[in-house]
């Protein structure tokens, strides 16, 4: 097999790989991908450095085309690019696709974005003084991005760092290699100068690591895990460096008795289960008050049943396989300590045989959960999802922001009270009414709170928050 390799300094290298496995079936390997050495990343860095004075200068419309184009490429090659992704990742081919079209709306999003640079001139508080207050890139981004969602999160962090003039070294998941090499590949050919997007694949505690320790990155944006953003967090204040994290999400959604209850069982089934529960603003905590609790619970529960889980690129498919053995024997694991903890096992929750070797999970609900359990504390990331019975909203909505976490969090219901007041009160990043936790679009802010997320927004114009540093300038006329 041909290794897909890394790019640094406008050049493609590596010549020793790792595998690229198929969750749905393990016997298909998706490809070999280069692993970076520590000295690898340490050139991608010190390429990114010198290929930064001349970037920041470069002009808006050829920033623009490069963006416009890699954005054009994505979508005239969703379907291949889909397919890559579901066979990579385990979503299934419709989530791939949809993901593909994603990443090609932020390229996009972000190619306009460059035309719209600007900043404010205003009087002094001194008369006779100009004041000019502009944006300005901040150097060399390090890029680290997890597997759940192999091109849409490195599209949103990509567009954003090269429309704004910075430079990248960009380490993808071990996992899923596949999706970002392609949008490296694409964005090369598209015309950007060497040394200006560098691709470093291979394990955290190398590649990852060698990025957190180098004084040469300015800012580092971070999607993982809660640990290992410590890490990305304790390094960059050493570093006196710039540091943007989005981690786990434990997100709550609220049923209320006046809730209708179709809208209630499809947002619920769809946060929960669909992208195989692996996505930060899924919904694992059902907080249900108990006019409604057994309706729901059935209706649910019939709606599982017809959640077809199997390969992901069979048109059949509904919910696709868990990533890989270790997040298999983590989902399976909390299902075990959910039953330990006494809560009721209602439906799901057993490995599943298909026709090839894959890590398939049927989606388990539990009942008669508290929030106090592990299950309904940490996050699982995968699609397992506890209902926790409240007498009504008040303690519905004390419970939905009793969690460590703050990410996204919704409410069913068709109360127009309840809803105005949960937006305003709860104690989320992004609030959901009568839709899922999940599903979000590319032109408005992302991010929660709490131990959720740390620094400032990611996508829609607040990127520039991040991945710019402002100057004020004053002129004596
Ligand atoms: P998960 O595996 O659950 O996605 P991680 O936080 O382990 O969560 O992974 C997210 C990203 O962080 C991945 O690209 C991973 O390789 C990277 N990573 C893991 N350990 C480190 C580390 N010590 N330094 C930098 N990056 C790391």
């Amino acid at each position: 097999m041909t290794i897909h390799q890394n790019l640094i300094a406008g050049e493609w290298v590596g010549t020793t790989g790792s595998e690229n496995v198929n969750p749905s079936d393990t016997n298909d390997i998706v490809g070999v991908y280069a692993q970076a050495t520590a000295d690898e990343v340490k050139q991608a860095i010190a390429a990114a450095k010198a290929a930064f004075p001349g970037w920041s200068r470069s002009g808006i419309l050829e920033r623009h085309a490069i963006l416009k184009k890699t954005a054009d490429e994505i979508l005239a090659r969703k379907q291949e690019l889909g397919t890559l992704l579901s066979r990579e990742e385990g979503k299934t081919l419709a989530e791939g696709i949809g993901e593909v079209t994603r990443a090609a709306q932020i390229f996009d999003f972000f190619a306009g974005e460059t035309l719209r640079l600007a900043g404010e001139v205003l009087p002094s508080a001194r008369p006779g003084i100009g004041v000019e207050i502009t944006r300005e890139p901040l150097g060399v981004i390090g890029i680290i991005t997890p597997w759940n969602f192999p091109i849409a999160i490195p599209a949103w962090k990509i567009a954003p760092a090269l429309c704004y003039g910075n430079t990248v070294v960009f380490k993808p998941a071990e996992l899923v290699p596949g999706c970002s090499w392609a949008i490296v590949d694409i964005l090369h050919r598209a015309g950007l100068p060497k040394g200006v997007l560098n691709l470093v694949m291979g394990p955290g505690s190398v590649v990852g690591q060698t990025m957190l320790d180098s004084p040469d990155i300015a800012g580092i944006t971070f999607t993982g895990s809660t640990g290992t953003g410590k890490r990305v967090a304790a390094a960059s204040i050493e570093h006196n460096r710039k540091f943007q994290l989005e981690m786990g999400g434990k997100n709550p959604m609220i049923v209320l008795d006046d809730a209708d209850l179709g809208v209630a069982v499809e947002a619920a089934a769809n946060s929960g289960f669909f992208s195989t529960g692996q996505r930060c603003t899924a919904s694992s905590r059902l907080i249900v008050t108990e006019g409604i609790h057994d309706k729901f619970v059935n209706a649910l529960t019939e709606r599982m049943k017809n959640i077809q889980v199997g390969h992901a690129l069979k048109p059949e498919t509904h919910v696709g396989p868990v990533v890989d053995v270790r997040q298999l024997k983590q989902d399976t694991d909390y299902i075990e300590i959910g039953v330990k903890e006494g809560a009721k096992l209602a439906f799901g929750g057993e490995r599943l045989e298909r026709d090839t070797p894959g890590f398939y999970l049927q989606p388990a609900l539990f009942t008669e959960a508290t929030n106090q359990m592990r299950i309904s504390r940490e996050e699982i990331f995968g699609p397992v999802v506890s209902v926790i019975r409240v007498k009504d909203y008040d303690e519905a909505l004390a419970m939905a922001n009793d969690t460590p976490f703050g990410l996204s969090a919704g409410i069913a219901t068709t109360s127009l009270k309840y809803a105005t007041h949960f937006k305003r009160n709860s104690e989320a990043g992004m609030v959901m009414v009568n839709l899922p936790t999940a599903g979000v679009d590319f032109h408005v802010p992302f991010g929660g709170r709490k131990a959720s997320s740390f620094g400032p927004r990611e996508q829609g114009k607040y990127a520039a928050e991040f991945f710019t540093v402002v100057k004020t300038a004053y002129t004596l006329a």
